[in-house]
């Protein structure tokens, strides 16, 4: 156990060192700001909704067209929403060839590009599953 958690180490610095994933965390870190923004946009459509809604009760009118086309607008950011967590899983649950920067399954243990070995640091990609957990609701 000893010398696999020696190994271990050594891998994750040398694969700090490379920086062989900083790729990778800037891309997600772009998404989870997209997602972010996506959630802002869902807030203020239900927002608008519920205006239109009010709007309609108070004077006693109806705004089908308005409410169908809200409602269409809520149904198209949610499908964006959904989208974009699929990628953030899907970049998540690869592991970079440090070799030749191909994606791999996580529990690949040679690239299929190039053969090479991926090291066991990759697999601390798991961690970062908790930074994204904020955004779920
Ligand atoms: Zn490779």
């Amino acid at each position: 156990m000893g010398v696999f958690e020696d190994i271990f180490v050594k891998a994750k610095a040398a694969a700090g060192a490379l920086g062989e994933k900083a790729g990778q965390y800037v891309d997600v870190s772009k998404m989870n700001i997209k997602l972010a923004e996506f959630k802002g946009d869902l807030k203020s459509e239900f927002e608008n909704l519920g205006k239109i809604v009010y709007e309609c009760e108070k004077n006693n009118i109806e705004n089908r067209s308005g409410i169908n086309a809200s409602i269409a607008q809520i149904d198209n950011i949610t499908l964006q929403i959904e989208e974009l967590k699929r990628q953030i899983a899907s970049i998540r649950n690869k592991v970079i060839c440090k070799s030749c920067g191909s994606q791999n399954e996580v529990d690949s243990v040679y690239c299929s590009k190039c053969g090479e070995k991926l090291s066991e640091s990759s697999k601390n990609n798991k961690k970062t599953e908790d930074d994204f957990s904020e955004f779920d609701d």
